[in-house]
């Protein structure tokens, strides 16, 4: 085959005709890097539009790791918003304390914010727990992603408290939602699957908002490549405990073999929520007896931890 023809066979965008830098095999269209960068800020837009943040003078945190997914959505956020709202932005940066991993990607966190002239606060598990997360867990590694994502949570949440946060943004995408619904589903936890993190009555609860979960992690790493953005950072040493990475790397096979499973597994857990409406979706929060923190027990899972830990 010549150049020429190799050329003309090459796809083009559905929308404009120019060069295609992505097949979105739902829709079946195929897209062009501004088209792209289109429609990943419309999502991000849409979203936050929906919170009526930006309008009523809030205050967005956006959960900013250093990987693919929060730089992404920090980047869409500040093309998003106007000027007035983009210095409510803040970013917030949590260190676990993992060896080997954190370091680099607090970096790239702090690289991206200088040059987007994003506020950004550091807290540390240290800072919420006292020790770090490789001595909290010495001999129980299995446990990892439960206990970070406990005290994440927790240093999250903290966090916004303390800079005025009125809503929490995390880097959630498509794929990433996808597995909570097989987990859960595998589990047997169908409360968890179908819970709305609804505020009940408790005052200390921030919504948390998920503008990426519509975008799958192929078009993030697409979104950002075409813009000249190539974060290689080194993969969390706890990944490989967590049975996420194992569906995570079953569902891509899926994705690859039959296109539009992530997306379908999404559709019917919002299926499964209609029918569920009003029974098991709303999540009722209260204040944690020990800490105040909204929760759905008598303790939070911080203050269970803590108290597993004999802190
Ligand atoms: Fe935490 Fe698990 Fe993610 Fe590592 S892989 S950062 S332990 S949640
Ligand atoms: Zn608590």
């Amino acid at each position: 085959m010549s150049a020429t023809s190799r050329k003309q066979d090459a796809p083009v965008c559905s929308l404009c005709g120019r060069p295609a830098v992505i097949f979105q095999p739902v829709s079946k269209r195929h897209l062009c890097a501004e088209h792209l960068i289109a429609h990943v800020d419309k999502r991000v837009a849409e979203a936050v539009a929906a919170t009526g943040c930006a309008r009523e003078g809030g205050r967005i945190a956006v959960a900013l790791s250093g990987g693919k997914d929060s730089t992404a959505l920090l980047v869409s956020l500040v093309r998003a918003l106007p000027s007035d709202a983009k210095a409510r932005l803040v970013a917030i940066t949590v260190d676990e304390g993992i060896a080997g991993y954190r370091a680099d990607t607090i970096r790239a966190a702090q690289e991206l914010t200088q040059r987007l002239g994003v506020e950004q606060r550091f807290i540390s598990f240290q800072e919420i727990i006292g020790k770090d997360l490789d001595t909290i867990l010495a001999g129980q590694e299995n446990r990892a992603c439960t206990v970070c994502g406990i005290l994440r949570r927790k240093a999250l949440a903290r966090a916004a408290h303390e800079l005025g946060a009125t809503v929490v943004a995390t880097g959630h995408n498509l794929d990433d939602e996808a597995q909570s619904v097989l987990m859960n589903a595998l589990r047997g936890d169908l409360f968890r699957m179908l819970r709305d993190p609804g505020s009940g009555n408790c005052d200390a609860f921030i919504p948390r908002i998920k503008p990426l979960a519509a975008v799958s992690e192929k078009e993030i790493a697409a979104y950002l490549f075409v813009q000249g953005i190539f974060p290689v950072l080194p993969e969390c040493p706890y990944t490989r405990y967590a049975l996420r990475a194992e569906i995570r790397s079953m569902l891509s096979r899926l994705e690859n073999t039959t296109p539009g499973t992530m997306e379908n597994l999404i559709r019917a857990k919002k299926t499964l929520g209609k029918f569920c409406q009003g029974k098991t979706t709303k999540e009722d929060l209260h204040p944690c007896r020990e800490c105040g923190d909204p929760c759905s027990g008598d303790l939070c899972q911080f203050c269970l931890l803590k108290l597993s830990l004999g802190k």
